[in-house]
């Protein structure tokens, strides 16, 4: 056996990586945030969420994405760009979204925001105009709270109250269904004779809304979590991002959740599933996963509680080979990613 054939062969003891002057490398190491992506039995989530660094969290199949902190290619194929405040961890891929979309022929994107940074964002993609020399084909709405907007027939996106340093709105995603009145129903009345009642005037339906994605964006506000909608989305995004003991005076101060808050809503929340965002650089995902998991101890919650970035896929890297990425299940998750 030739030594090529040696080096190749997967019982040959692999040289320990090492880096471009030549130090060994302790263990791979990922060369790019990796997004994460969650499955549920409704959507996906796609998306990476840091506090100060970046928040991005998209949704492909209701054509939306949650704050563009920096914009990843996948959140262009997104219509709608729902951003909650105007913080450069949250806004700042807005500009790029525009363009890129305008740039690959696709139609202009919309940006909905809380009204009162409306004026704000058109004044971003203005001067951005003129940087370019091209204007960027662009639409801004600003909602005011609980205000609403349809994004596609029966997809409803309505704003709810935060409280942050500036200027901030949630937003619900609502199913909107109009449904045959429960006692037309039991009745089960042929179909030409319920035309003929709509012809004559007369309300057949009600409006059914089924509450299925709430996202906070940045508040301090615990009681955020309790509000209609928010509390029985199928699938609550919240931010907390203090986890320390010592921090709820930071929290207070940059008007962000700090766990005791998320703890004090916890048992009230009707959610299948409650996604943290947000969460400190500071803190290690396996240190706050495990304090977490105290802090819940003994207590009947509904909703299951993960952290929303345990879902980041990895990215294996060796020096010398093509990087790939590497779905890992939640249940599969290792320390490792928290060093
Ligand atoms: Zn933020
Ligand atoms: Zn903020």
């Amino acid at each position: 056996m030739t030594a090529a054939h040696q080096a190749s062969s997967p019982s040959a003891r692999e040289p320990a990586p090492r880096n471009l002057t030549g130090n060994a490398l302790s263990h791979e190491v990922p060369l790019l945030p990796a997004l994460a992506v969650v499955k549920t039995p409704y959507f996906h989530l796609l998306g990476y969420s840091v506090a100060g660094e970046e928040t991005v969290i998209q949704v492909p199949e209701l054509n939306v994405v949650f704050d563009i902190g920096k914009c990843p290619r996948p959140m262009l194929t997104s219509d709608f760009c729902l951003l909650t405040h105007g913080h450069m961890d949250h806004s700042a891929g807005l500009a790029y979204y525009l363009s890129q979309r305008f740039f690959q022929g696709m139609t202009p994107g919309t940006i909905i925001c809380p009204i009162g940074i409306a004026e704000a964002v058109t004044g971003v993609i203005k001067s951005w105009t003129a940087l370019e020399g091209k204007a960027i084909a662009h639409r801004v709405i600003g909602l005011k709270i609980g205000e609403e907007y349809e994004l596609r027939k029966g997809l409803i996106v309505r704003t709810f109250a935060t409280r942050h340093t500036v200027p901030s709105a949630g937003f619900l995603l609502l199913d909107r269904r109009e449904k045959l009145k429960p006692e037309l129903a039991q009745q089960q009345l042929p179909g030409h004779i319920l035309r003929d009642m709509k012809a004559r005037g007369e309300k057949i339906t009600y409006t059914l809304d089924v509450p299925l994605i709430a996202y906070t964006g940045d508040t301090s506000m615990s009681e955020t979590l309790l509000q209609d909608g928010v509390r029985d989305a199928r699938v609550l995004l919240t931010e907390c991002t203090f986890f320390e003991p010592g921090h709820c005076q930071r929290a207070a101060v940059g008007h962000h959740l700090h766990l005791q808050e998320l703890m004090e809503a916890l048992p009230k929340l009707e959610n299948e599933l409650v996604l943290i965002t947000h969460l400190s650089r500071r803190t290690y995902l396996r240190w706050a996963r495990k304090t977490l998991e105290k802090a819940m101890a003994g207590l009947i919650i509904k909703p299951r509680v993960e952290f929303f970035m345990d879902h980041a896929q990895k990215l294996q890297v060796r020096p010398g080979k093509a990087a790939a990425f590497t779905p890992v299940e939640p249940a599969a998750t290792t320390d490792a990613e928290d060093v």
